[in-house]
């Protein structure tokens, strides 16, 4: 892990000063590094039940589907508001910069399907609390939460204190 975290830029003030953002463009490029994160998310869940696994736009739809086609499940988008064509579930929430709104497809979940939930940074844990409520609206069941990297001094996973929650790289 040492060696991914090697890959990840660290860019100050962006996207607005005060802000430290962790660019992982340095590390999808590099066939080591993309491959490293895929697999060894891949393994972390290989024995837990899974139906399916959910991305997050945008950053999200990088990892998320490699992890599913890692591990031979499908793929659920959860989107950007006015993205999906049918009918939609959506919720507002707050991000570390902002607040955003989410949309997920009403019949992408079947009651009691277990969805992992994919996404690229914990930081807030807003994101990702929004999304595990937008499966258990959609009566899924979260069967954990994974991420490439997690920023510890932010305490995002005490919002996502009832889940699973697992990190690859922690700063
Ligand atoms: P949050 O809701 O605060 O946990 O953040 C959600 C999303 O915002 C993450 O999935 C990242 O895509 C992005 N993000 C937030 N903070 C950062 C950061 N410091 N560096 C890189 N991405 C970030």
């Amino acid at each position: 892990m040492d060696q991914l975290k090697t890959l990840i830029r660290e860019v100050p003030d962006f996207p607005k000063p005060g802000i430290n953002f962790y660019d992982i463009t340095t590390l999808l490029k590099n066939p080591t590094g993309f491959k490293g994160v895929i697999d060894s998310l891949a393994q972390h869940y290989r024995s837990t039940a899974i139906d399916v696994v959910l991305g997050i736009e945008a950053r999200g739809f990088i990892i998320a589907p490699a992890v599913a086609y890692a591990l031979g499940y499908g793929f659920i988008p959860v989107r950007k508001e006015g993205k999906l064509p049918a009918e939609r579930e959506r919720i507002q929430y707050a991000l570390e910069y902002g607040t955003d709104v989410l949309e997920i497809h009403k019949d992408a979940i079947s009651p009691g399907q277990n969805v992992l939930i994919i996404d690229d940074v914990l930081a807030t844990g807003g994101t990702a609390a929004a999304v595990a409520r937008l499966v258990e609206t959609l009566h899924g069941k979260v069967a954990g939460l994974g991420f490439m990297l997690e920023l510890d001094f932010l305490h995002g996973r005490e919002k996502l204190k009832s889940h699973d929650v697992y990190s690859l790289i922690h700063y």
